[in-house]
C-alpha cells in the first residue's frame, strides 16, 4: 500500500530509516496529472532502487504571474491511483506552506545554461525549478533522481545544480514518451482543443525533418533551425516561442556543428492558450560510415 506523506520532517524520518537499512531511494519529481511519461520514469526509478518516492507538488515559484499555475490540471485521487498502480512506495505531497513557510527567503540561481530558450522565455522559471528540486532532494534523501528528456533544459540545469552544490544524488534522464502521432505526452495536452490536438503533431514532424537533414549531412545551425521553422509555419495559428538547436551539454550555438557533436533541437510554441515544448537529440555524422558492411558489398 502506497503511503502519502505531507511533511518534510516525516519524509526525512522515513528516508533516514531506509538509508540505515541500506535501501536505495529513487525520487521522481512531478507536478501531477500523471500520464505514461511520468509512469515510465517510475519504472526506471524502480529499476535503480529499492524504494520509489514520487513527489506531487505544483510548484508556484516556477510559474510567472501570467502563467497557468491556478489552471494547471490537478486530480489527487487519479494521481494517487496511478502512482500506486505503478508500484510507488510513497507519494510525497506537501502543501505550498510546507515547502515555503512564512519567511522562506532562499532562491537558487544557476547562470549560463538558464539564460537561453526556456530561461529567456520564462524569466525566473529555472530559479523556481532549481530551488524546489533541491528541497525535494533534501526532503527525500534520494540516491537517484529521475527526470524526463522532454524537459531537456531542465535536465541540464538540474545536473548543474547537483555538480555545483555537490549534492549526493545521481541524475537519470529518461526518454520522451509520445502519443502515436508523435505528440510528446504532457499534463497540459488535456487543454488542447480537438483541432489543436490534430495540429500538435507538427512539433514532432518539425523535429523529425531537422533530424533527417542532419543525418543526411546538414551541419549549418541556421539551416537546421530554418527547416523546423518552415514546417511549423504550415500551421498558421501556431504562436512560436522558439525553434532552435544547440549543443546538448553546453547549449552553445555555433554557426556550424562539428562531426560527432551531440546536439538538441528544441521547440516551444502556443497552440491556442496551451504552451507545448518538445525536443529531439541528434548527432552530427562523424564522416566515418556507420554501415561498414555497405563497403564490403561494393
Ligand atoms: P511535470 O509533471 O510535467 O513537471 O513532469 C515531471 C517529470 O516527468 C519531468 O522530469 C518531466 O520531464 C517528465 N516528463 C513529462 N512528460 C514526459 C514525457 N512525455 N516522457 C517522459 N518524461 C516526461
Amino acid at each position: 500500500m502506497m503511503k502519502v506523506i505531507k511533511t518534510i520532517k516525516e519524509m526525512q524520518r522515513i528516508a533516514d530509516k531506509l538509508r540505515e537499512e541500506g535501501k536505495k531511494i529513487a525520487v521522481v519529481p512531478t507536478m501531477g496529472y500523471l500520464h505514461e511519461g511520468h509512469t515510465s520514469l517510475m519504472k526506471i526509478a524502480r529499476e535503480h532502487s529499492d524504494f520509489v518516492i514520487t513527489t506531487l507538488f505544483v510548484n508556484p515559484t516556477q510559474f510567472a504571474p501570467h502563467e497557468d499555475f491556478t489552471t494547471y490540471p490537478r486530480n489527487f485521487d487519479r494521481d494517487f491511483r496511478i502512482a500506486e498502480e505503478h508500484g510507488c512506495d510513497i507519494l510525497f505531497n506537501p502543501e505550498v506552506d510546507e515547502m515555503y513557510p512564512h519567511g522562506f527567503a532562499t532562491s537558487i540561481k544557476i547562470n549560463n545554461v538558464t539564460e537561453k530558450f526556456e530561461g529567456e522565455k520564462r524569466p525566473g522559471h529555472f530559479d523556481g525549478v532549481a530551488t524546489v528540486v533541491c528541497k525535494l532532494f533534501t526532503a527525500t534523501k534520494a540516491h537517484f533522481g529521475v527526470f524526463g528528456q522532454k524537459d531537456v533544459q531542465q535536465t541540464i540545469v538540474i545536473k548543474k545544480l547537483v555538480d555545483d552544490l555537490n549534492l549526493d544524488i545521481k541524475i537519470i534522464v529518461a526518454p520522451t514518451l509520445r502519443q502515436s502521432d508523435g505528440l510528446a505526452m504532457s499534463s497540459r495536452n488535456v487543454y488542447l482543443s480537438v483541432k489543436d490536438r490534430t495540429r500538435s503533431s507538427i512539433l514532432y514532424s518539425a523535429l523529425t525533418k531537422a533530424k533527417d537533414a542532419i543525418e543526411k549531412g546538414e551541419k549549418r545551425r541556421k539551416i537546421i533551425n530554418a527547416i523546423m521553422h518552415a514546417e511549423l509555419r504550415t500551421i498558421h495559428s501556431i504562436k512560436l516561442d522558439y525553434a532552435m538547436s544547440a549543443d546538448v551539454e553546453t547549449l552553445d550555438e555555433p554557426e556550424e556543428y562539428l562531426p560527432g557533436q551531440h546536439i538538441v533541437m528544441m521547440i516551444a510554441c502556443f497552440l491556442g492558450k496551451t504552451r507545448l515544448i518538445d525536443n529531439m537529440l541528434a548527432t552530427i555524422p562523424s564522416g566515418i560510415s556507420e554501415h561498414p558492411e555497405k563497403f564490403e558489398e561494393m
